[in-house]
């Protein structure tokens, strides 16, 4: 397989939030109370606090931009040498914070037909099959998505494994699964939580939006529903923070919309006695507190895992000479 290399643009791997438009969202904000009723709920001190907690994240980097020949004379397809890399840390009282799985890849994402794998001096991108166009979508765009997707599946590959390493058993242990972003595609994982950081998409009607701004440190809005191209319970948490912008130190937490409205009840108080205990101080970590200093380890440990990107881009600009 031919392919040549971009040059090197450092707003590659630039995150795309897969937070959806509040615009296309369904809302249902009578689950837990009538929606009247809304006020913030404290937490439950006599919450009992799960045996383990793990934290699953992923991290992605484009390291080159390619053109794969894609045979055709004159015809070159559009391609990502991504590297990305998926892991799972635990908290629990006798070993502390451990690292239970990481997991390293690295992947050639094409529009390409017959895209086989890019073998350098510092690692194999493995092709990934082709990511077939879809209407006017730009093609990088989908190349993202498709390693978003990938990182996705890893996560789940290593939540797996974490549970089965710490003898956590899916159905009956005592753990709870707490997945940096959105759900979306990880929901029938069990005692999963959704942990979103970022609001793009207010999607609460101004009546209950203003019951987030009132929410003291530890304290929920009730749970509900949201319905966009998939389903969950959600809630919004206030960590803590110093007083400053009426959202600062906010959440949002979600379940899959799978469970009885008890159970997401349940988790949401849960997740008031567990999450709490995790805000990163400010001191420790820029994007104070709405980064579980849990993640942010994680994350370090993971990008030190992906490898020295300038090696990787001029180990790639040698096989394609
Ligand atoms: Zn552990």
């Amino acid at each position: 397989m031919r392919f040549s290399v971009d040059p090197w643009d450092p707003t590659y791997g630039t995150s795309l939030d897969a937070d959806l438009g509040a615009s296309s969202a369904e809302v249902d904000a009578d689950v837990e109370v009538p929606r009247a009723r809304w006020r913030p709920l404290e937490p439950d001190p006599r919450t009992a606090r799960p045996e383990a907690v793990l934290f699953v994240d992923g991290v992605r980097r484009v390291d080159a931009q390619v053109w794969v020949d894609d045979g055709q004379v004159g015809a070159a397809a559009p391609g990502l040498c991504a590297s990305y890399a998926a892991g799972v840390v635990c908290c629990c009282p006798g070993d502390g914070a451990h690292l239970l799985a990481a997991h390293v890849k690295r992947g050639l994402f094409t529009t390409a037909d017959d895209a086989t794998d890019v073998v350098t001096g510092a690692g194999t991108y493995s092709a990934t099959g082709r990511v077939a166009p879809a209407g006017d979508a730009p093609p990088m765009q989908l190349l993202s998505q498709a390693l978003q997707t990938r990182l996705a599946e890893v996560e789940l590959l290593a939540a797996a494994a974490a549970r089965a390493e710490h003898g956590l058993g899916t159905d009956s242990g005592d753990d709870l699964l707490v997945v940096d972003g959105p759900l979306r595609g990880r929901q029938h994982l069990p005692r999963a939580l959704g942990f979103v950081k970022s609001h793009r998409s207010d999607y609460l009607p101004a009546p209950q939006g203003a019951v987030v701004a009132e929410l003291r440190t530890g304290q929920r809005t009730p749970v509900f529903r949201v319905g966009t191209s998939w389903e969950r319970f959600t809630w919004y948490l206030r960590l803590p923070c110093p007083p400053g912008a009426p959202w600062a130190g906010i959440v949002r937490v979600e379940c899959t919309a799978e469970l009885p409205v008890a159970d997401a009840v349940a988790l949401a108080t849960l997740s008031q006695a567990t999450l709490v205990r995790f805000a990163s101080t400010e001191y420790k970590d820029s994007r104070a507190p709405q980064n579980l200093y849990p993640i942010g380890g994680l994350e370090r440990a993971l990008r030190r895992r992906l490898g020295e990107p300038a090696l990787l881009y001029r180990a790639l600009r040698r096989a394609a000479a």
